[in-house]
């Protein structure tokens, strides 16, 4: 499979290439160059099979020239043997029509692990093939941070940077990232806000001293949402969930709390390979930028208000772009005119091809603090299930959608309640407490460097203990 660039101009590279390369050199996402698209027989014989069986299927089509069958089951097998339930992503039934599909069984209790378990194992194969380090700098407020760093604790390759801004992390957050030792994992408490942590990051990114592309000494890479191999990944669970109501004979529909619109557009990748998809309701809380542009057209970015579903706190929703070049017609340059216009002026309107694309198959929610306590309330009273903030946001998205009664809704649980203590008892009585595996996380030593809120120190460090490029 060749991946080609929302931006028209990148080179065209296959599984390997857009698996460790991230962003396109255009400033372009990578997508596809077609959807493979499975028959309805083909889906119905996927009924029955294991996680890891129907992630070699769903996933065969996209790595293939770059991964055989055997090596890509292989790394799945490793992937989700990282998972506490049998079924990987395990579906309950709250009522006669609504479900939530448990995301959040993997080593750091959110959804990003479904994909980062595989990605860290993804970079490792890859770069062993061609004898090469990959030196990996993100910033984090909080979950993508120990989702990557517990993908890559310990692998041969790689070394990870994680700057967190001091103090501004939960305690369980921070703990997460700083209590897993291993000598290829450096946690940096960096003086400032997450907005500096991230320039620092995107500096080091232009950096000639520092990044390969620009000419430096370390091949430096990202673990956010941008990546391809991570939505593909996400399309797995969509298909597992959907067989097991009852696809591909009856339609489903999903509702998907949504930040950078990454696991919603999984749900769209899902839609294009055949998987019988009724509606995807992208829900979001009161920074409703993604509600604004799937109603009315109006993709332009305000200012960021922190809720207690932080990790939908987000002004721009980096995947976007996958879905608007594909509803307007896959022509690169137009889709990188649209995007620099919006770059100038943090805002655009959709075409009309793009607005109504997207109606066939979204619809969207803005849900605010009252209505996300509700769903919480109501799901633990009616259901006896404790959802974190995050879900609880697409249950209310999901249960004010007029989706046929007929058809069965699932909501994407994407956090587990016991990172998000605090909300959960205030709309609950209920405090949530951590699962056992992850039970001695206040016993275990941390380990971090503090570091001032200067470039300068934080490259100097990076360079200090990075591998550099072969
Ligand atoms: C990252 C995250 C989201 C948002 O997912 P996107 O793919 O960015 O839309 C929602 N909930 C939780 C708990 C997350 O960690």
């Amino acid at each position: 499979m060749k991946y080609i660039s929302t931006r028209g101009s990148a080179p065209a590279l296959d599984f390997e290439g857009v698996t460790l390369a991230g962003l396109a050199s255009d400033g372009g996402l990578y997508v596809p160059e077609h959807w493979p698209r499975f028959s309805e027989y083909e889906i119905d014989a996927m009924a029955g099979l294991s996680y890891v069986e129907l992630a070699v299927k769903v996933m065969g089509p996209f790595v293939a020239g770059s991964l055989t069958e055997d090596e890509l089951r292989e790394l799945c097998t490793r992937a989700y043997g990282r998972f506490s339930h049998a079924a990987v992503t395990p579906l309950v039934q709250l009522d006669q029509q609504h479900y939530v599909l448990e995301l959040f069984h993997g080593p750091t209790l959110a959804f990003k692990d479904v994909a980062l378990q595989l990605l860290g194992r993804l970079f490792e194969h890859f770069l062993a093939k061609g004898d090469d380090h990959l030196t990996i700098v993100g910033a984090t407020s909080g979950d993508t941070g120990s989702a990557a760093i517990d993908a890559v604790a310990g692998r041969d390759r790689v070394d990870i940077f994680m700057l967190h801004p001091k103090g501004r992390v939960s305690d369980v957050q921070r703990r997460q990232m700083t209590t897993v030792r291993a000598p290829n994992v450096h946690n940096l408490a960096i003086e400032g806000s997450f907005d500096d942590a991230q320039a620092m990051v995107k500096r080091m990114f232009g950096d000639p001293e520092m990044a390969s592309s620009k000419g430096g000494k370390f091949r430096i890479s990202a673990v956010n949402s941008i990546n391809w191999a991570r939505l593909m990944a996400q399309v797995v669970y969509y298909f597992a969930s959907a067989l097991q109501l009852g696809a591909p004979h009856r339609k489903v529909a999903f509702s998907v709390p949504t930040g950078n619109f990454g696991d919603v557009f999984a749900g769209y990748v899902a839609a294009q390979m055949g998987l019988p998809i009724e509606r995807l309701i992208v829900a979001t809380n009161v920074n409703d930028i993604l509600h604004r542009a799937l109603s009315s057209g109006d993709y332009s970015a305000g200012t960021v208000t922190p809720t207690a579903a932080p990790s939908m706190d987000i002004q721009v929703s980096s995947n976007f772009e996958r879905l608007l070049f594909d509803l307007g017609g896959r022509d690169g340059h137009a889709m990188a005119e649209q995007m620099r216009g919006f770059e100038a002026t943090k805002a655009m309107l959709l075409t009309n091809a793009q607005r109504e694309g997207a109606a066939a198959l979204f619809t969207s929610a803005r849900v605010d603090a009252a209505e996300m306590s509700g769903a919480m309330a109501w799901a633990a009273r009616e259901c006896g299930e404790v959802l974190d903030p995050h879900t609880a946001i697409g249950l209310a998205a999901a249960r004010a959608s007029d989706v046929a009664a007929a058809i069965p809704v699932v909501t994407l649980a994407t956090a587990h309640p016991a990172k998000f203590p605090d909300a959960v008892e205030r709309a609950t009585g209920i405090r949530p407490s951590l699962p056992a595996r992850v039970g001695d996380l206040f016993e275990r030593t941390e380990a971090l460097v503090e570091l001032p809120g200067e470039y300068e120190a934080v490259a100097e460090f990076v360079a200090a203990h990075a591998t550099p490029s072969a």
